[in-house]
């Protein structure tokens, strides 16, 4: 006779791992590339690498010197592409430090995801529409927002404050493209009127006396190019500021230069700054802008090791969205696994590309993000899944499924706030007006295509 209860047994289906679309473990090795692979770095020895002042002193800024550098590995029509972009679209100037030349695939550099954001090449761009109508040089409106000279005050309890406008990378699609970096033929970049010194005391004396304000993003540019006596100085009377209780002190050098961040003085100076913020109970923390798993390597875990191990509350990463770079969801979760497995760093935002002049290829349409969202849902810890979010002009950060409306056709879509920036506050309609941001034109369908058209011939 058969045993019933025994037969149920037997054919209970046990829960398992399951084929996914994504796969992990990652597969990709987790180290250093070997520089020497780099025909002008070839005789680099571990020491001049692992220095920043030499990498500072070997970064690339010209056609010239990436031709140095990479030698027969760069292709002439990729050398000429970069060339022609430098002259006609391009809206920073070249600037790649060794180690991050080095993370790029030297056999395939056309393809290369570093490469496509780090050294734009003429080619990469929409022909048709290199840049959206609507596309402005500070597209978020930064500047208009200053409170004093480098501080957007846009939101209600937290502000930005730009306190340098170089880095020691320049990326294709900055967002602040309007003024950081040095002037390319296509734009000519603001510069601060008020002194460093002045405009850093009157950023400290607005916070002084707008208790509303109880964060701060310590921008640029990028910090890792402020001398650490400078950045200490302005950080810790930050923290001397009563109603300041988080700081975030911005770097892709932390990625792109992990070098400046394991110098001893930089080490002592932030040092410093963890104490005192451990001691005033504010939270300090580190957030980086790392768009590729490839870009993440041992000495940038290092340098964060170091960060952590003194006492800062977390690095986080911002990345951007960027075509051809991260837009897929494996890209996006290799990159979050790789932050989380090996560099230490938390995943936090991904943002869409800004709509600045020159971006269309770089951008996505905010349904494709939304995809995008989709997908990389349940992979990672909660509390570790980044949000993919739209910076909407006179708005702020949106989650990218916040659209209340969207025009699929024409690639409008339509954002409210629950707040006023800081430039609205006698504006009756800031809560209730619905806030435009558009999806790159060669993404829409032909009729969305052709209204674009026809809105450029009448304009
Ligand atoms: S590091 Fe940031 S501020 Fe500097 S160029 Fe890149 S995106 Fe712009």
């Amino acid at each position: 006779m058969t045993d019933s209860r025994t037969q149920a047994t037997t054919t209970v289906r046990r829960a398992g791992a399951a084929e996914q679309p994504f796969h992990y473990p990652l597969k990709r090795e987790f180290v250093e590339p070997d520089w020497r692979r780099l025909p002008g770095f070839r005789d680099a020895t571990r020491t001049e690498w692992e220095s920043a002042l030499w990498q500072r002193k070997h970064t690339i800024k010209s056609l010239k010197e990436l031709k140095e550098a990479l030698g027969r590995l760069l292709p002439d029509t990729l050398l000429a592409g970069i060339e022609r972009d430098q002259k006609d679209r391009a809206t920073m100037s070249l600037l790649v430090p060794p180690q991050m030349l080095n993370t790029m695939n030297l056999e395939d550099l056309w393809n290369d995801p570093v490469r496509r954001y780090m050294l734009p090449a003429y080619d990469d761009r929409e022909p048709e529409w290199p840049s959206h109508p609507k596309a402005q040089r500070d597209s978020l409106h930064e500047a208009d927002m200053w409170a004093v000279e480098g501080l957007t005050h846009r939101y209600p309890t937290k502000v930005l404050a730009e306190v340098l406008s170089t880095c020691p990378q320049y990326c294709g699609h900055c967002t602040r493209m309007d003024l950081v970096g040095n002037d390319v033929p296509q734009v000519e970049k603001h510069r601060f009127e008020v002194p460093q010194k002045t405009r850093y005391e009157q950023i400290l004396d607005y916070l002084r006396r707008t208790p509303q304000v109880r964060d701060v993003v310590v921008s640029g540019g990028d910090v890792a190019n402020l001398p650490i006596a400078v950045l200490e100085n302005f950080v810790s009377q930050l923290m001397d500021v009563p109603n300041i209780k988080d700081i975030r002190l911005a770097t892709k050098g932390l990625m792109g230069l992990p070098q400046h961040f394991l110098q001893d003085d930089v080490l002592k100076g932030l040092e410093r700054l963890a104490k005192k913020a451990h001691e005033r109970g504010v939270d300090l923390a580190v957030h980086t802008h790392v768009n590729h798993a490839q870009s993440l390597t041992p000495l940038v875990a290092k340098a964060v090791r170091r960060i952590l191990d003194m006492g800062f509350r977390d690095v986080r990463n911002q990345g951007v969205l960027l075509r051809g770079v991260n837009n897929s969801a494996e890209a996006l979760l290799e990159l979050c696994f790789t932050l989380l497995d090996h560099a230490g760093i938390m995943p936090y935002y991904f943002y869409l590309c800004d709509m600045i002049p020159n971006a269309e290829h770089w951008r996505l349409a905010v349904h494709e993000a939304q995809g995008l969202q989709h997908d990389i849902m349940g992979y990672l810890p909660g509390f570790a899944t980044p949000r993919l979010v739209c910076d909407v002009p006179f708005v702020g950060k949106r989650w990218i499924n916040q659209v209340k409306e969207y025009d699929r056709d024409k690639g409008i879509s339509y954002w409210t706030k629950n707040y006023r920036t800081g430039i609205e506050p006698d504006d009756p309609e800031a809560l209730t007006r619905r806030y435009e941001y558009y999806d790159p034109i060669y993404t829409l369908p032909e009729s969305g295509q052709a209204y674009w058209r026809a809105w450029r011939a009448r304009s």
